[in-house]
């Protein structure tokens, strides 16, 4: 008699016995081999592809309903991000999969000796609120790609969202494959108390502290992509008009409510007053007089953020900007100059449309400034000359570095994306989520044919003398 699989119970109904019960199901689905032969990861893959296009309209009402986010931004950040993934794994997955052939050493000779990807086994997925469904689906990708069972658990913070990627997930997926868990702190600690084969979370630094703190607890290895503050260092030959339109473009997505936006911009005090007056024309290029009227601008994505990111307005001089509507939860594009850098707007993460400019000496003065703060997720340079786009690769540490544009390295597939420090732990993307979500296994063969008689006991002089000469 087979019995039903437990499905994941409906929002503020999930205890530690589902959370045990959900594991203990996937993981033995698992065991048993399902998602494990590249064939049925490939066919859950085109699922999903095909459940995105087929879902598609929800999705995006749903993105606009949480974070009003326009048309184009939800397809380009969202729907379309991860189809183009899905795209590039199943383009790649063959070869990424493919056992690599290694050497074996001379003293072990005859052998053969090759790396095999293993699935992880089951893994939980835990998402934010602000690119909800790229950053729930595209660990996902990732995930299925690497022949594992798995949890996604989509941040409360977008309901509508959090329902969709469900009924996403449920028409595609058989509970033996997917499951979602919607809920928020209570949810995500009852699941944080099981043992996962892998847990990728995304979200900020200090609940990234509280996953990793009760993954050591289970021995659950982790990726963790977190935040920070991301600088933007605009060098002297740095063309300023099209910077600025790059800059304004990136800053403002999603009302600043990206991971990799640019948090500060370190700027030649020279070319200051230049820069302000090139991204305030931008800035109204590309929203309007009003922004709160256009239709690419989004919202804060509740109260709470809303406050905090406005009690930012008082760090400096509000160069442009700085209206706020709390009733509409909105905070129009802001410039700030004349920043305190002991306000609490160069401590956090901005996380909103808010845009501290900090001028420079030199160079030096530049990367010493960046260099003193904790690592960031992304760091960007503006610029025409090789030597400074090399003294800026070469002289901080950061999660990535995009030259002269904002973002769009995070939609490259064959580059690693991830943090480093407080900013995150491990990568994905492409072959790089392939391999966070499999792992090495050494794999040696040796032949029948011929035997290495030299090991074997009772051990005679001249055995010791051929091992010496063997292995050197
Ligand atoms: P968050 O850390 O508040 O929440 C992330 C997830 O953790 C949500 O699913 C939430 O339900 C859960 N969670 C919240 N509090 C918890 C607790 N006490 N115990 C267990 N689980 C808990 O992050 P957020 O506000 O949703 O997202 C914003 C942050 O995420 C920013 O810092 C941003 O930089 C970062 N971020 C990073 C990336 C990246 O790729 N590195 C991408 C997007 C966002």
């Amino acid at each position: 008699m087979t019995t039903a699989p437990p499905l994941a119970p409906a929002r503020n109904a999930f205890t530690s016995a589902d959370a045990a019960a959900l594991r203990r199901h996937l993981g033995d689905t698992h065991a048993r081999g399902i998602l494990r032969p590249l064939s049925e990861r490939r066919d859950a893959l085109r699922r999903l592809y095909e459940g995105l296009v087929k879902h598609e309209k929800a999705l995006h009402a749903a993105l606009y309903a949480d974070l009003r986010k326009s048309e184009l931004e939800a397809y380009m950040a969202e729907t379309g991000f991860t189809r183009d993934e899905l795209k590039h794994t199943l383009a790649h997955l063959g070869a990424w999969a493919r056992p690599k052939r290694v050497l074996a050493p001379l003293a072990h000779q005859p052998a053969w000796g090759w790396v095999h990807r293993e699935p992880l086994g089951t893994v939980l997925i835990i998402a934010p609120w602000n690119y909800p469904v790229q950053l729930a689906l595209s660990p996902l990708v990732c995930a299925l790609a690497g022949g594992n069972t798995a949890v996604v658990k989509p941040s409360e913070l977008t309901p509508n969202v959090s329902d969709a990627l469900a009924a996403l997930i449920k028409d595609t997926f058989s509970p033996d494959e997917v499951q979602v868990v919607a809920g928020g702190v209570a949810e995500t600690t009852a699941l944080l108390e099981q043992p996962w084969d892998h847990i990728f979370f995304t979200g900020s630094t200090q609940v990234g502290q509280i996953v990793y703190r009760a993954a050591a607890e289970t021995m659950s290895p982790v990726t963790l992509e977190l935040g920070g503050k991301s600088p933007a260092i605009i060098a002297e030959d740095a063309p300023l008009a099209l910077t600025a339109r790059r800059l304004v473009w990136g800053k403002f997505a999603n009302a600043g409510q990206t991971c990799v936006a640019p948090d500060y911009l370190l700027v030649p005090e020279g070319n200051v007053a230049a820069l302000v007056s090139e991204l305030k024309r931008e800035i109204e290029a590309q929203f309007g007089a009003n922004p709160q009227a256009s239709p690419d601008y989004g919202r804060l994505v509740n109260e709470r953020n809303f406050h905090r990111v406005a009690g930012y307005l008082t760090g400096g001089h509000v160069a442009h900007g700085g209206q706020h509507d709390a009733a509409d939860k909105y905070l129009a594009p802001t410039v700030l100059t004349d920043v305190d850098l002991d306000h609490a707007v160069m401590q956090d993460e901005i996380f909103g449309p808010v845009l501290p400019i900090i001028p420079y000496k030199s160079l030096s003065d530049a990367l010493a400034f960046t260099n003193a703060r904790p690592k960031p997720l992304a760091s960007y340079v503006f610029t025409q000359s090789g030597a400074t786009e090399r003294a800026v690769v070469e002289g901080l540490n950061a999660g990535g570095t995009l030259i002269n544009d904002t973002l769009l390295h995070l939609a490259n597939g064959n580059l690693p994306f991830g943090g480093v420090g407080t900013s995150g732990i491990g990568q994905y993307h492409g072959r790089f989520g392939f391999e966070t979500f499999t792992r090495p296994r050494g794999v040696m063969k040796k032949p029948f044919l011929l035997d290495q008689f030299v090991r074997y006991a009772p051990v005679k002089d001249w055995q010791v003398k051929l091992s010496r000469w063997f292995i050197g």
